[in-house]
Formats: C-alpha cells, structure tokens, sequence
C-alpha cells in the first residue's frame, strides 16, 4: 500500500466527528489489507508502532523534528518554528513548507512498508549520537514525502496525529470488513482484543482464520488483559440489593492496581491499569511473586500499596505515586517506601485460563495459589447477606486503611469480563460529603497563571471530562485548591509536553485558560456537589438546554492519575449518573423529611 493513500484515508477521518462515517472510511482502508500490512496500518493508525503495552516510543520532541523538517524543505528552523506558532501544528506547517519546494525528479513513492520499517529504526535508535540518527532517518523520509504525507508523518512523530480514530470504531470497522458486521461478530471481536490488548493480532488472526479462528486469542503470560471494571452504588443497601441480597465484600485498597505475569521460568512482569510495564517500578514485587505464587505459570490481580513493613499498616496512596517514574533512587525508594501486594483476582492458574469461571471459584483458586509473604498478601475479604454485616465489614476497611470496599457477585456467570464495566463489581467508597460520594478524574486541558504566592507560576488548571462518543473532553471545574506547594511546583514539568498554542479541537468549554493542554495529564478532584453551569460543557443539555455540569467546590485530592490516560477520564456520562444520584438523594431526603416530619 501506498503512503499517500494512509496520509489521504487520514485527511478524510480528521474532517468528520462522525463515527460512522469514520467506520466507513476505515473499512474501504483496510479491506484490502492483509498481515503484516493490515496490523501496521491500524497501529499506525492510533499514532503507535506496536501495542500500547509494549511501550514503544518514537523519542522524538518537537525541536528535533523541526529541525528534520527544516533539513528536508531547505527552510530556516527559526522560519519553521514561527510559522508553527501561527498554523498550532507542526505538521500543517511541514504540509505547507513541502508544497513549496520544487521537485526536479520524479521520487519513488512511499509505501506504508518503508515508512514503517523507517519508524521503527527512529524508535529503536538510543544512547549517544541517536538523536542525530533519528534526524537523518526523519529528514530522508520528508525528503521523499508529498505535502500531505509529510504533514502526517511529523504529526505521528510527534504523538498529535489527531485523527480521533479509537479502538472501539476500528473494531466496529474490522467487524464490517472482515466479518457479518453484526453485533455478535463485533462481540467477539471486542472479546479477543480484551483478552490480548493486541489490535493488530486480532486483526491479523481474523482475516486469516475468520471469526471462528478467535476462539483461540487466549490469555498468554507477557501480555496484560484489559481490566475489569467496577460500576458504584450510593450505599451498601443499594449495593445488596444489586447483587442480589449477596456478595462477597473486599477491602478497596487505595493504590497501584497491578497485574503480575509469573511466568515458569525467567522473570516476573507487572502492568499497570493502563497496560503499561512498570516492573522495573517495583523489583521487590518482581522477586518475591515467584516464591509467593506456587504454581506458575499464573497471572494474578492485586493492588500495589504502601506499608509500614513493621507494623503491617497501611500508608497514603500518595507515598506510592512518588515512586513512579523513578529510575535513580530505586533502592532507596524501596527502602523508604515499602510495598505490598494485595492479591484479588487470578486469571491463569498452573497455565490454566480460569479468567471465565465464576467469581468464587477463582477465589478458592487464588487462596491456594497464593502463599502469603511478608510483600504479597490476599485481599481481605468477607461474604455478606445483610446490610449491618456489610456496614461493619465497610468499617473494618476505612480503620484499615482502605478507602471503602468492592462487591463481588458470587453468581455462576461472574466470570472475568476483561475491558468491561458492569455490575459484576460494584465499588463502594467512604462518603466525604452529602451529596458526592466518589471522586472524579478530570483531563487536564488548560492552566491558569497564578496570583500572589502563586505568581509566576500556574495556579489553578481547567478540567474535563471524556465524552467517547463525541470524543470530545468537556470541562467540569477550574481548580486550584488542595495542591500543597511541591504538588503546584511538579505541574509545569508534568504539563510540559501536553502545553499548546491553540484550544485543541477535541477540548469542549466557554473558559479561556492562558495555556491550553492538549489532554493528557488526569487529575483526581473532588468537591462538595454537582451544579448545572452556563460555562462547563460537561454532559451539555443533558440536564436542561444551554446547562453544562460543573463540579461546586472542587478540591485536587493530592493524586495524579499517572495510571489513566485522559480518554480513561470520568466520562461525562458517569457525570450525569454521579448527578442524578445526587439529585435523587436530595428528593428522597426531602420527601422522607414531609412524610415523616413529626
Ligand atoms: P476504575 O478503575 O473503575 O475506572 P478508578 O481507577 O478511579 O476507577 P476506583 O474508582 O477507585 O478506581 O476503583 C476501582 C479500582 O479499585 C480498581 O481498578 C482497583 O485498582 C482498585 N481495587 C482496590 N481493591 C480492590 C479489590 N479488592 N478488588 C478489585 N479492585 C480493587
């Protein structure tokens, strides 16, 4: 396949919001296509060269790519640079910039094949002199580029490719190219991606093996499954209610979820929520799982929390974060912030899948799977039927240290449902105010500059919630409480890279910050109600025409979502449900007040 043909598909995915025009473009792309073309295409496509979870990066900032760009046009770099501050993106400005320059021999044409494998060197390229290797490479790819290539390519480069396509339209296009596009194909496709958290393999073993051929994209130690996810519940009556008058009740522990790979021979491998690795994060876990876990090979779930080692007691989760991203100071890190894991789900057990038995089941399993250590301990946990027991076990939680408890359904289909969030899980969290019980994970798409002690430096940051059917962020609250001066002082550092010119398209508000965010940073908040607003877009007319949601007093609760990424934000339709609950609340209480008012 031709470049240009990618770079033309892409141009006509940037200009429609609508996902199934977006559908459409992408089937005609990738019908023809076949391995290894049709899975480079897709994970090109969102802006990466492998899975997610590999961690593959480019490693190229925007300086370096200027200079390829102004390498490869014959243009000044400082010319560059300024015509970026008009156009807001480098790429239109190589766009342009290429348009310019006069061809005096026909080039061969860019296939999808060398640019990929051309990526993949730049990736690859590390230590001394890389950075002028990934120059070179760059520059000779937009040497040989049209104007719309060469916009797309610096775009990719850069990480701002921007043409919104997200795993779930490609799967909802794979189904229709690939299969009856009905919603059972797409289920089973959705299925196999949530196990391998691997488009391109999915992808490739459909086109060859057809939708039955899926049934054998299993579990396989090295490679996470996405997460199941909890839905909550404003108390634990409602909670009982739900599961059906039963359910197991755990400890929610305040921390690092982690999934741990312990394969049978060689070494352990933790993931993070989002799937990224971060075993090098926490190499005690890393040493002490093999001899905690007995019968490997296993995938096991836990959350990652700091301790007193002396004690046994639980810390702030705040003690934990400051260990991520550390590369130096690991030994000591470990010495002064202990961990430990506590253990809640087992996935593959001895090299058995035993991610679709139910819930009680797998418990079992992991009770003796897991022969606790002083770093790797089970979950507490207790069955309930009653609304006293499980306020009591919920209290236990909080005085140990945990931030309220998870439901579990013990029902025969209370299987592992990786990627999905349902009512199989239900959270359930000490409640801080009347009205809100839970927090909210905000993106952060702009900044605003600080006064008095905070002159000179950002104060107070916008913030926005995920609509995915948009794919739209939409602000919620201006906050600027809670952050303790070495939290306010990280944030330029942290927002650096996401900082932009323009209001980025994908970001929804009525305020103007003095620097807009491309989202990217998440923020946990939380605050005393949810408000209807003329200025915050959030969940926009959902409540009442021209209204947008807006947190009422909101506070930065000290945590950064490292392990979210802004599209793993709080969605504006959690939003609206956290309102609404809210507001029902209120009415209940009001009501109770009429009735039973002496
Ligand atoms: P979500 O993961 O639901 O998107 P979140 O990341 O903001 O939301 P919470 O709302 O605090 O997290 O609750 C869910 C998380 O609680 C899980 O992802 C997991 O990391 C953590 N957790 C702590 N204890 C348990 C437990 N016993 N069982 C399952 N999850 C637990």
């Amino acid at each position: 396949m031709r470049f240009a043909d990618l770079a033309e598909a892409y141009e006509r995915l940037e200009a429609t919001p609508k996902r199934l025009e977006m559908r459409a473009i992408l089937v005609e792309l990738i019908r023809p296509l076949r391995p290894p073309e049709l899975p480079r295409v897709l994970y090109l496509s969102q802006g990466m060269l492998r899975p997610e979870y590999e961690g593959v990066e480019l490693g190229v900032a925007d300086s370096l790519a200027r200079r390829a760009v102004a390498a490869a046009t014959g243009a000044e770099e400082a010319a560059v640079a300024r015509r970026t501050k008009e156009t807001g993106d480098l790429g239109s400005t190589t766009g342009e910039l290429l348009g310019q320059v006069r061809r005096l021999e026909e080039k061969e044409p860019l296939t999808v094949a060398s640019v990929y494998a051309e990526l993949t060197r730049v990736a690859e390229a590390k230590g001394e002199g890389s950075q002028e290797t990934k120059v070179r490479i760059l520059t000779d790819l937009l040497v040989r580029a049209a104007p719309l290539e060469g916009k797309y390519l610096v775009r990719f480069v850069l990480g701002t490719l921007r043409v919104g396509v997200r795993e779930m339209t490609i799967l909802d296009a794979l189904a229709v190219a690939f299969g009856d596009g009905s919603k059972a194909t797409r289920t089973r496709i959705e299925a196999a991606f949530n196990l391998s958290s691997d488009l391109g393999l999915v992808a490739g073993v459909l086109v060859e093996h057809g939708v039955d051929g899926l049934a054998s994209v299993g579990l396989e130690v090295g490679r996470p499954i996405r997460p199941m996810l909890a839905e909550r519940e404003k108390n634990l009556a409602a909670v009982l209610e739900r599961m059906g008058g039963r359910c197991a009740l755990e400890y929610k522990y305040d921390g690092l979820r982690v999934q741990a790979h312990i394969p049978r021979h060689g070494p352990v491998r933790l993931f993070s929520r989002r799937l990224e690795e971060i075993s090098a994060q926490f190499p005690e876990l890393v040493t002490e799982l093999p001899e905690a876990v007995r019968d490997a090979p296993a995938i096991v779930e836990g959350e990652c929390v700091p301790v007193d080692l002396d004690t046994g007691d639980i810390q702030p989760f705040q003690e934990v974060s400051r260990r991520r991203g550390r590369k130096h100071d690991l030994a000591k890190a470990q010495e002064e912030i202990p961990v430990c894991l506590f253990a809640f789900d087992v996935l593959l057990a001895g090299g058995e899948p035993v991610y679709e038995r139910p819930f009680p089941e797998r418990r079992a399993r992991l009770e003796r799977l897991v022969r606790p250590t002083e770093r790797v301990k089970l979950a507490v946990q207790r069955v309930v039927s009653d609304e006293e027991s499980a306020t009591r076990f919920f209290e236990e939680a909080i005085a140990a240290g945990g931030e309220g408890v998870m439901a579990k359904s013990l029902e025969p289909g209370s299987a592992y449902r990786a990627g999905a969030r349902g009512y199989w899980w239900i959270k359930y969290k000490r409640e801080y105010t009347v009205g809100l019980s839970d927090s909210i994970d905000g993106a952060v798409v702009g900044a605003f500059q600080g006064r008095g002690r905070r002159a000179g430096r950002y104060g107070a940051f916008l913030l926005a919630v995920y609509d995915p059917g948009r794919d739209r962020f939409e602000s919620f609250c201006k906050v600027g409480s809670g952050f303790d001066d070495a939290a306010l002082a990280e944030m330029p550092r942290r927002l650096a890279k996401f900082a932009t010119e323009e209001r980025p398209a994908s970001v929804d508000t009525e305020l103007t910050p003095d620097r807009w965010m491309r989202p990217g940073l998440v923020l946990e908040v939380r605050g005393a109600e949810l408000t209807l607003s003329p200025i915050h877009r959030a969940a926009l007319g959902r409540v009442r025409a021209g209204a947008g949601l807006a947190l009422r007093f909101p506070r930065f609760t000290g945590r950064v979502r490292d392990d979210k990424s802004a599209t793993e934000a709080t969605t504006s339709a959690e939003l609206l449900k956290m309102y609404r609950s809210q507001v029902r609340q209120e009415t209940r209480s009001e009501a109770d007040g009429e009735a039973g008012a002496p």
